[in-house]
């Protein structure tokens, strides 16, 4: 099958075109500056990237754009649209509603668009490229996969926050978790690359980015995750604080006399890394600052690699062990020096980490030596691929469900 892989943010919309038979990406890109001007990125396979400007008013010129593109007759890698049998969507918020991926009928719309107040930022420029792609492609079926559903398996001791109870049973405010795409795939991978079923493994996956989340895995199933009701919570981030104590919002809005807009703003956008640093948001940035003596740089690595580490120790506590420690995303996969200084405390565990370590930049790696009593791995992250599976395995079940209504004349 040829999956259309869609990802979109308020002012952008990232997609691939995966086979499913191979898993390659016959091609992917970006459309950015949605609704101001319109900049589109087209990379076909093992060839170089086209940019240029184009006009995309709504995100339904960009998905216009896109299939466009992708149909080329120059430089497309489809010969029609009606090549494409299934779009994956990414969805941020599910709620408690999703707990799995699913197939993206109108009341499943309507049911994620009730969750709105959960994810404004998010899900609704998401709906708004489903809708889009709805449009365009009437008949190809669209599943969506959800950032929070691989975290519904938390017990309620883990999701419940101590605030009065009727603001989980009114509003349904509460722990959710983000990145349960990437979390569960590199909990899958870890556990084949252990040779086990992952139902017999207990694992923390530390995935490091721009927002960064950690999770601990206990027999397949997420039991804790250190996002929140919203992306905010959990470790430092870039530009996010994590956490801090509540009245820090309050303390700031009333000393800068800003708004709790305004406020949100800063502990979104100014701080985490950055916010200390005063450097960057980047820890490539950060490393060369800190090499050259800027003090401040090195204090948010050491703060950023604090975090993770305390979150580390919770979670081993929490699941009463730990079989494997995993690093992903841009931080967790290029960045030997932050697993390095993360993995010292953990010699209690009886880590060792392997010199290999040095040398790993986004390849999949066991990075502990080969006696390690917990094993350490980077596993680079591919939420894409997740997605395309999923799209796969829910059409193809779709389309099971289908014939056999047909042959008994239902
Ligand atoms: P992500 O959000 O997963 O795309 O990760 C992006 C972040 O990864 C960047 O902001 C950097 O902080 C970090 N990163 C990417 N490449 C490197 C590298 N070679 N060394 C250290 N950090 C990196």
């Amino acid at each position: 099958m040829k999956i259309l892989v869609i990802n979109c943010g308020s002012s952008s919309l990232k997609y691939q075109v995966i086979d499913s038979e191979t898993e390659h990406v016959l091609a992917k890109g970006l459309c950015e500056r949605i609704g101001i001007d319109g900049v589109l990125t087209y990379q076909p396979a093992g060839q170089d990237k086209i940019k240029y400007e184009a006009a995309m008013p709504a995100h339904r010129q960009a998905v216009e754009l896109v299939l466009k593109q992708l149909t080329d007759p120059e430089n497309g890698v489809l010969t029609s649209i009606d090549e494409i049998d299934a779009v994956g969507h990414r969805m941020v918020h599910g709620g408690e509603k999703f707990a799995c991926s699913t197939l993206l009928n109108d009341e499943v719309l309507q049911t994620v668009e009730e969750l709105n107040d959960l994810a404004p930022l998010h899900n609704p420029p998401t709906l708004v490229g489903v809708r889009a792609c709805k449009e365009i492609l009437p008949d190809t079926p669209m599943v969506g996969v959800f950032d929070t559903a691989f975290h519904q398996t938390m017990e309620p001791k883990a999701f419940i926050y101590a605030l009065p109870y009727e603001y989980y049973e009114k509003y349904a405010m509460r722990r959710y978790g983000f990145h349960g795409t990437s979390h569960r795939f590199v909990a899958q991978r870890t556990a084949e690359l252990m040779g086990k079923k992952p139902e017999d493994i207990k694992v923390i996956v530390c995935h490091l980015g721009n927002g960064a989340s950690i999770s601990a895995v206990n027999g397949g199933k997420c039991v804790e995750t250190s996002m929140g009701l919203t992306p905010l919570e959990g470790l430092i981030m870039g530009t996010r604080s994590g956490d801090i104590d509540p009245t820090c919002i309050e303390y700031i809005a009333h000393k800068e006399n800003i708004s709790m807009e305004e406020t949100f703003e800063i502990i979104n956008k100014k701080s985490g890394v950055l916010g200390i640093s005063g450097v960057s948001s980047d820890f490539r940035d950060l490393e060369e600052a800190a090499n050259n003596g800027n003090k401040r740089a090195a204090l948010a690595l050491d703060a950023f690699c604090h975090h993770v580490t305390k979150y580390i120790g919770s979670y081993v506590a929490v699941m009463n062990g730990v079989d494997a420690i995993v690093f992903t995303a841009g931080i967790g996969e290029n960045a030997p020096g932050v697993r390095a200084q993360v993995m010292e405390n953990f010699k209690y565990l009886g880590i060792e980490i392997d010199p290999v370590n040095d040398s790993i930049h986004g390849d999949e790696q066991m990075i502990s030596t080969a006696d390690s009593k917990v094993k350490v791995f980077v596993v680079p992250t591919n939420e894409e691929l997740a997605i395309c599976r999923d799209t796969v395995e829910i059409v193809t079940k779709e389309i099971v469900t289908e014939t056999v209504k047909k042959v008994l004349g239902k």
